[in-house]
């Protein structure tokens, strides 16, 4: 389903964090929010994932008002910069934590999270605790987490900012390749405008809390 913010703000205090913004994520397209820190993207993600709530506005996910609606009862899953993988449980119990509650047998919920590895160029790593993998390798795993739940809506908060550089341009084409290949919904917070050009279909540029301008890769740079 489609991400519709409608006039939506929230302020911590006399400081507007988003101040009044208003878009539309198609479904099946990844927007990139873009800017630098402090502008607001993370409070925007946070506010599709029910860690926020707005002061002014509403927010729909597919047919659904979200707005007020608590994370838990919203179909969306996030992948953090840090990982956030359990440091005790195994990757392929990583991958399938998610799945515990989905009401599949033991045996499905096992074939579901090894499919998500395999998404994720992981085969053979189940056994493996994250301590034992790269970094590159543990936001794989993050990313198989999130995806095995095939959420409405899924949700990336500066993903590659713990990468190095090399790794960070291998992923975010891995990442394009991923979306398009399931045609995912998702959004995607960065302030690397390479980036976000590599991973896109729209980006949404914050500036101060606000929306300064929304295009395609190559109607915001121009690009060949
Ligand atoms: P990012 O690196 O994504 O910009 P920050 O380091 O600014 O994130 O913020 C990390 C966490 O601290 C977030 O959960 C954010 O909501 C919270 N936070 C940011 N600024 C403040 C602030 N001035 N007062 C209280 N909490 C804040
Ligand atoms: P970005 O993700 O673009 O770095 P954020 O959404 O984290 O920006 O923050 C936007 C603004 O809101 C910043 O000025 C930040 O300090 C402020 N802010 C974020 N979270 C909080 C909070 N919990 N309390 C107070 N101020 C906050």
């Amino acid at each position: 389903g489609s991400v519709i913010f409608k006039n939506v703000s929230r302020r911590y205090g006399n400081i507007a964090a988003v101040d009044n913004i208003s878009f539309t994520v198609e479904p099946g397209t990844l927007v990139t929010l873009l800017g630098p820190s402090g502008c607001g993207k993370t409070t925007t993600l946070r506010m599709i994932a029910g860690l926020e709530m707005p002061s002014d506005g509403q927010i729909t996910i597919g047919d659904v008002d979200v707005t007020y609606l608590p994370a838990t009862e919203r179909d969306v899953s996030m992948v953090f910069q840090s990982y956030a993988l359990f440091p005790h449980m195994t990757v392929i119990e990583n991958v399938g934590y998610g799945l515990t509650v989905s009401g599949l047998t033991k045996a499905q919920q096992l074939e579901k999270a090894r499919e998500g590895l395999a998404l994720v160029g992981l085969n053979g790593f189940e056994g493996r605790l994250p301590s034992e993998l790269s970094g590159g390798q543990q936001q794989r795993v993050a990313c198989a987490r999130a995806l095995v739940l095939e959420p409405k809506v899924l949700l990336f908060d500066e993903p590659l900012s713990n990468l190095d550089a090399k790794l960070r341009r291998r992923m975010r084409e891995d990442i394009r390749e991923l979306q398009v290949k399931l045609g995912l919904t998702s959004v995607y917070v960065t302030h690397d405008q390479e980036e976000a050009l590599a991973v896109s279909d729209r980006i949404i540029v914050m500036k101060n809390a606000q929306i300064a301008q929304i295009g395609t890769p190559n109607d915001l740079y121009d690009r060949p």
